[in-house]
């Protein structure tokens, strides 16, 4: 199905609308305190478009003024050492790559302030986090004087802070209008040797995975290598580079302004028509998996054993409330101390810790990430448990 809408990156006509999810909830990882509040949960709908000129897809039924970014936000993946390893590694790579020592740098969406406090320790930096949900007693104690906070949505009114790096991790894909915020933080740039990246989740591979549990309200705006390039470039920007980290899960760019009025284009960036196939081979097939997994869990149910989700991010969200499953699955696990004793909006499991499954003893377990699974199981081996550990 086209439609006439506008693409929001490119600004071009012809949306090809290819795939469609009901009942999803305009939230995944806000805590909720109880199973009716999480059952009955704001729910809104996704319907994928994909640009055929410059490969962006997104939500064309989103509603901005749905999700709302406040505290009870609960999105860290700080309490894993896989995750940690990561940012140790990616933080220590920036510094080397762009010079960053004794520099300035922000962070937009900067969450708890984890990274920043990080990126700032380990390059002697100063830094500035804006966060709406930035919560103050959370802060790594590290960043107490290298880092400060404003409780904002960064704009052009924070030109003055006169950055040499900004950037922003997981979060391009939440904003519904990326060309009208990339172009926003262009205009905010005083320096030309200012560098910018950012982070966020790569979608070819959600394509080719058939990743329903990567689809959900809160990320309106999905990129491939390319398409991310041609946003950064149609809004004035010369890319550096482009890549993928964390099992290919993350895409990174970095970019500066570009006043040569002549680009590069880097070869990665071509990826139109490999994009339009995987959109296609997404659309046929992701209805039979979410038929598969139900079955699955219709069959371990069935059979009297217990099952648990490992993770209530909101990969676990979309993966129960996609599937429609409530009653099937009783717990699902988390390491956070933060999300135990919460429900999963929509789909309302309580949100145990690992220790809750001493006595519980699932028979299974659903990891909602396969690059945690060896993580899993030495947490679940510590507690001398054994269960099955299948990934999505
Ligand atoms: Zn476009």
């Amino acid at each position: 199905m086209t439609e006439k809408r506008l693409c929001p990156s490119c600004g071009k006509p012809n949306i090809n609308v290819f795939y469609k999810v009901g009942n999803v909830p305009v939230h995944s990882v806000l805590n909720l305190d109880t199973r009716e509040k999480a059952i009955q949960y704001p729910k809104g709908s996704v319907e994928l478009g994909f640009c055929q000129y410059c490969g962006f897809i997104f939500n064309t039924v989103f509603d901005p003024s749905l999700p709302e970014y406040t505290s009870g936000y609960e999105a860290t993946q700080t309490f894993s050492p896989t995750f940690n390893a990561f940012h140790q590694k990616l933080a220590t790579e920036l510094i080397k790559r762009y010079g960053l020592r004794n520099k300035t740098v922000i962070e937009i969406g900067c969450g708890n302030g984890e990274f920043l406090t990080l990126l700032c320790k380990l390059g002697d930096n100063k830094g500035v986090g804006f966060d709406p949900s930035f919560n103050a007693q959370r802060l790594p104690p590290e960043g107490k004087n290298r880092v400060s906070f404003i409780k904002d949505f960064y704009s052009e009114k924070y030109s003055n802070l006169d950055a040499d790096f900004i950037y922003s991790k997981m979060t391009l894909e939440h904003i519904h209008d990326p060309a009208d915020f990339i172009s926003m933080i262009r205009r905010s740039i005083k320096k030309d040797d200012t560098t910018v990246f950012f982070q966020l989740p790569e979608v070819r591979r959600i394509l080719r995975d058939l990743a329903f549990w990567d689809i959900y309200y809160e990320h309106s705006s999905y990129f491939s290598r390319g398409s991310l390039a041609r946003l950064f470039r149609g809004c004035g920007f010369d890319v550096l580079d482009l890549w993928t980290e964390y099992d290919n899960q993350y895409l990174m760019v970095t970019a500066r302004i570009n006043r040569a009025k002549k680009s590069t284009i880097l070869s990665q960036e071509d990826d139109i028509d490999a994009l339009s196939k995987e959109m296609d081979y997404f659309a046929k097939n992701t209805p039979k998996r979410i038929a598969q997994w139900r079955q699955k869990i219709y069959g371990i149910r069935d059979r009297g054993k217990r099952v648990v989700i490992w993770s209530a991010s909101s990969k676990g969200v979309a993966f129960l409330t996609t599937l429609g499953i409530q009653d099937e699955i009783e717990y699902v696990v988390d390491i956070n101390p933060y999300r135990q004793g919460y429900y999963m909006a929509g789909s309302g499991q309580r949100i145990v810790g690992p220790d809750f499954l001493k006595d519980y003893r699932p028979d299974a377990v659903i990891a909602m990430n396969p690059i945690y699974k060896e993580e899993i199981k030495n947490i679940l081996g510590e507690r001398e448990l054994y269960p099955e550990v299948f990934a999505v």
